[in-house]
């Protein structure tokens, strides 16, 4: 396995929930890393568990991924501090489910501004760094939501099919540089995710489904782990992982 010592890594959403996970275990792996979100009191507190227990640096950027403006900023204030950009998750969303009948138009545009511009905008700013290093690996992470669609998921799953578009075509795109891309496809994971929902039949459903086993923001981080310590040559194009039912 390769080592992440002296890597850096940028992780949008790192604030909470799988974001939050997979900068302590790419830390854990020898990564300096970049936190980013909107919240940047949660982002120092992150920062300081992750010295105290590793001895990597830290760097807390506080970012809106829906700027391009921020967006451009994380990735030069990275290459200012740390010389080099070598992994990029673009992890940070939302999913306000809702029924389309309900008419959410508003929730639908910050779906479409968080996850699907978000993230063009994490590619336009780090993919010049990546192809002038000529390395670099961009982990993508779309969803279940992404593979198929659920009633009340029309426009999440529409953005999170546009993710899982957007990582099979870089990997086409890039295939013959050294820049690879990993998209990560998890099923339910306990996180804050589910708590922006105001559609209140969508609410009331979640509350019915109280007590199916889910994932931890741990186990989604692991596959990142495994995604960016292959080989170079080694291009883990597709992760999707769920949790069994069995109790
Ligand atoms: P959380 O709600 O715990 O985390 C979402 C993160 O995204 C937060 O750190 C939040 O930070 C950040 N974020 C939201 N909007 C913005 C913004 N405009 N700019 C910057 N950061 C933003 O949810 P999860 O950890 O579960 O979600 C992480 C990713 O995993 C999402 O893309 C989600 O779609 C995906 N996913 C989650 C699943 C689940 O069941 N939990 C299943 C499948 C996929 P802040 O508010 O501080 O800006």
């Amino acid at each position: 396995m390769a080592n992440l010592k002296g890597k850096t890594a940028i992780i949008t959403g790192a604030s909470s929930g799988i974001g939050q996970s997979i900068a302590e275990h790419l830390a854990q792996e020898g990564a300096n890393v970049v936190l980013a979100a909107r919240r940047k009191e949660r982002l120092e507190e992150l920062a300081k568990s992750i010295q105290n227990e590793t001895s990597v640096q830290t760097k807390v950027i506080e970012t809106d991924v829906t700027n391009q403006k921020d967006m451009e900023n994380l990735v030069k204030e990275t290459k200012e501090t740390f010389s080099s950009v070598d992994i990029l998750v673009n992890n940070a969303g939302v999913m306000l489910l809702s029924f389309l009948k309900n008419d959410k138009v508003e929730e639908w545009e910050k779906m479409v501004d968080v996850n699907v511009k978000g993230v063009l905008f994490g590619i336009h700013s780090v993919l010049p760094t990546m192809l002038e290093q000529d390395t670099g690996h961009v982990i993508n992470v779309s969803s279940v939501a992404g593979h198929e669609v659920f009633p009340t998921s029309s426009v999440y799953s529409a953005t999170k099919y546009a993710v899982r578009a957007l990582s099979m075509g870089m990997e086409k795109e890039l295939s013959k540089t050294g820049v690879r891309v990993t998209n990560i496809s998890p099923g339910a994971v306990s996180t804050e995710l589910p708590e922006h929902i105001t559609d209140e039949e969508v609410i009331s459903m979640f509350e019915d489904r109280k007590g199916r086993v889910t994932l931890e923001a741990d186990d989604i981080a692991r596959s990142v782990v495994y995604a960016v310590t292959q080989p170079e040559y080694v291009n883990v194009n597709e992760v999707m992982v769920r949790p069994l039912q069995k109790k």
